[in-house]
């Protein structure tokens, strides 16, 4: 109770919040977490599913699992921390979110100041040429095409083995070195480059504040860090918030 109170003090008097957020909070809403595929799809490692080469192999394999992803995820709902990131960010005057979910969820709850570092399930891409489009299409047996210039699309999300768009890199640490409080929210910290945004806070001073089920790598490092439910913790931080 008084982490909470302190994390909601600290945000309070904060000029500039940056949230960082993970899979645990999309796991709150019943999406499936990215290392482990469940039911279905336990035959498969990450790596059959989730890499340029699989892709190449098998488009159909692949886009049969992000449009199964699609139905989950449409099928899903924002919970009670996306809810608070939304609030946050209409009380504070400086927000940004940066987030490692692909599916949207953050957007459906109603935050707009939305990073997604790893790309967007509902977004596609040629693999030739510039071309992208948004699309909530589910493929069976036709794979989507590009309009331009006839090869296959992909969505248009970040795959092992695959770097971060150089720019959604450098507006990320830029984000995080204008802050001055930083709200780290359901993730393991272990992906990289995404946990060196956490390391980078925590290495320039910022009074970071973690809420994640389980400690991670930087817990003790945190200004704070609290474990339990985003979806439990962030509601009772916000009673703090004031307006
Ligand atoms: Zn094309």
């Amino acid at each position: 109770m008084e982490k909470i109170k302190l994390a909601a003090e600290i945000i309070n008097k904060s000029e500039f919040t940056v949230v960082l957020t993970g899979a645990g909070v999309s796991a709150e809403s019943g999406i499936p977490t990215f290392r482990g595929p469940d039911g279905l799809w336990k035959k498969y490692s990450p790596h059959q599913l989730a890499t340029y080469e699989a892709f190449l192999k098998n488009p159909n394999l692949v886009w049969e699992w992000y449009s199964w992803r699609r139905e989950k995820i449409k099928a899903a709902e924002p919970n009670p921390a996306h809810i608070s990131i939304a609030r946050l960010e209409r009380i504070k005057e400086k927000f940004y979110l940066i987030t490692q979910n692909i599916d949207g969820l953050h957007k459906r709850a109603g935050s707009q100041k939305v990073i997604e570092f790893h790309g967007n399930i509902w977004k596609e891409k040629c693999i030739s040429c510039d071309f992208k489009r948004e699309s909530y299409e589910i493929y069976k047996d036709e794979l989507p095409k590009c309009p331009n210039c006839g090869n296959l699309l992909r969505p248009d999300v970040v795959w092992f083995g695959e770097p971060i768009d150089h720019d959604i890199l450098q507006i990320s640490f830029d984000l995080v070195e204008e802050a001055d409080c930083v709200l780290v929210v359901g993730t393991s910290a272990v992906v990289y480059p995404f946990a060196g945004l956490i390391e980078f806070s925590i290495k320039s001073q910022k009074k970071v504040i973690e809420v994640n089920l389980e400690p991670t790598p930087f817990s003790d490092l945190c200004y704070i860090s609290i474990q339990g439910k985003a979806g439990e913790i962030l509601p009772q931080i916000l009673n703090y918030i004031v307006r």
